[in-house]
């Protein structure tokens, strides 16, 4: 659509300029946004190091979540997260916040950006699930050498990340979606992000779908990137392949991306807040721009988006008054002339087309259909985790005699995920930290009915307790007659 007729009713967006360059690179996204007559009308708010300062713990006051609540859409430049002091990021805090899964970060080739790809037609988006996986940071010593990280993934959280790939695809007309996993080694984590793709998959037969082992993803992204168009991943790999990804096109400072959910949208340069060149007038504002080009055709603005980016397009391309990061040492301007040339420039097309886009619209869950309830649940036995400093032999036989009169035989003990017992004959490394996989003589059937194996559990762990000291527990079920754990390296 043209930006000239366009609907000028406007959007209410909290504005968050943040920390360090935030301020500088957030006054001129708005500057230029005004200049183009973007239908926005802005909330300012506060969060980051000036809310950390001023004694809040999540950095990320009451009115500022009230102020997202309210518009359901934020701008938000780089916030500073204290090291060695404070909570959580703020960041992360307004992700988890509003359930912001969906990250979006698209990655193209820009004119006049020059890197060791360009040419190559590099044009993909990385879509990130952000609120799950490692990142839910549920971390607990185990012992006083042993750290463990709880990677957390959900039949919804992978539906709704795979469906968010797919609008997205839908929105931007792109021909292929590829999920990348690491579900060779973490079956049921990162297998279920597979398998969930695969079922969603049927329902969008329009698209080419591929799966890849992130690994391998990694690898091509650098040797052959412009075979990507859609890449959706879980947070972690998302996480690291979005900015390997980025430094394709020219790196983390031009970069922009969104935060999406199913009632709030934020959208942000990928960059943070270069303390060391805040307040000198001298930062790139194409990230938060381009962040701001993403709201604008979340909103629908989808002309005056256009418009923008090819000014930005141009600007660029032209290599006129380029700030220092984006030119040959000396030659660089400041933020006002970047933000003044992209102004002049309004109007004008460069050779690089905008993309048609139309609206992304995102399942919510209460719509989502792939997952589906076992019949039958069978609680098949436990895996305690205990901590020790005997030898595994000692371990075990210690714990077999331990369960000789339980409803429970002890199958095998392992260390670190691998079996030590009965000895297998490998070399592994032992920390004082071993999981005992007990198995039920007879699998009880689980139902709200009986008492789900309780007693028998109880009694275990309590003769477990006169000798270890034991960690946590894990039940091990069966779902469908089809086990839900995996089983140690080594088990025979
Ligand atoms: P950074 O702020 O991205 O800065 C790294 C370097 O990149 C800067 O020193 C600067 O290089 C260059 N740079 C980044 N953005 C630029 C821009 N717009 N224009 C010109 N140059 C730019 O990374 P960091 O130093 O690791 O992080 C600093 C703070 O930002 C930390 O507190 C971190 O927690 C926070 N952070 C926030 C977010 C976020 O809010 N989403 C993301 C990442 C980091 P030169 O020094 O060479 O000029």
């Amino acid at each position: 659509m043209d930006a000239s007729t366009e609907t000028l009713t406007k959007t209410r967006v909290t504005a968050l300029p943040g920390d360090g360059i935030g301020p500088e690179v957030m006054a001129a996204t708005l500057q230029i946004l005004e200049a183009a007559k973007a239908p926005i009308e802005w909330e300012a708010a506060e969060a980051g190091a000036v809310c950390f300062n001023k004694g809040s713990v999540t950095g990320v006051p009451r009115e500022t979540l009230d102020s997202i609540a309210r518009n359901g859409l934020a701008l938000k430049s780089p916030l500073e997260t204290p090291v060695g002091f404070g909570g959580k990021s703020a960041n992360v805090t307004l992700r988890k916040h509003f359930e912001l899964y969906a990250n979006i970060r698209p990655v193209r080739e820009l004119p006049g950006v020059t890197t060791p790809f360009t040419g190559r037609g590099i044009d993909m988006v990385i879509v990130r699930e952000n609120v799950e996986d490692v990142y839910a940071g549920i971390e607990h010593m185990q012992t006083t050498t042993v750290a463990q990280c709880l990677k957390l993934m959900t039949a919804p959280g992978c539906e709704r990340i795979i469906r968010a790939a797919f609008a997205l695809a839908l929105a931007e007309q792109r021909k292929t979606v590829t999920t990348a996993t690491k579900a060779n080694i973490m079956k049921l984590t990162e297998g279920m992000m597979k398998r969930v793709s695969e079922r969603v998959g049927l329902e969008f037969p329009e698209f080419r779908q591929e799966h890849i082992i992130i690994d391998n993803c990694a690898h091509q992204l650098v040797v052959a990137p412009e075979q990507f168009d859609v890449i959706v991943t879980s947070n972690m790999n998302g996480d690291i392949i979005s900015d390997l990804a980025a430094g394709l096109v020219g790196g983390l400072g031009i970069a922009p991306s969104s935060n999406l959910g199913d009632h709030a949208a934020m959208f942000e340069a990928v960059h943070g807040s270069a303390p060391q060149i805040a307040g000198k007038g001298l930062a790139n504002p194409t990230a938060l721009l381009s962040a701001a080009i993403m709201l604008l055709r979340h909103i629908s603005a989808f002309g005056v988006a256009e418009q923008i980016e090819q000014a930005l397009f141009i600007t660029l391309a032209e290599g006129k008054n380029l700030t220092g990061d984006l030119s040959p040492k000396g030659h660089g301007v400041g933020t006002a002339a970047f933000t003044e040339q992209v102004i002049s420039n309004l109007g004008r097309s460069s050779n690089l087309p905008s993309r048609q886009y139309s609206r992304l619209a995102l399942q919510a869950w209460p719509q989502l259909t792939a997952h589906t309830e076992p019949t039958t649940r069978e609680l098949v036995g436990i895996d305690v985790f205990l901590e020790s400093d005997m030898g595994s032999d000692e371990i075990g036989q210690a714990l077999e005699t331990l369960a000789q009169d339980s409803p429970f035989r002890l199958n095998g003990v392992s260390n670190r995920g691998v079996q030590v017992f009965p000895a297998t004959g490998g070399q592994t490394f032992l920390v004082d930290h071993f999981a005992a996989r007990f198995l039920f003589k007879h699998p009880i059937t689980l139902d709200s009915s009986s008492a789900n194996g309780q007693p028998e559990i109880s009694y275990l762990v309590q003769r477990i307790g006169t000798r270890f000291a034991w960690m946590h527990i894990e039940k091990l079920q069966r779902f469908d007659g089809k086990d839900a754990f995996e089983r140690p390296q080594g088990e025979g």
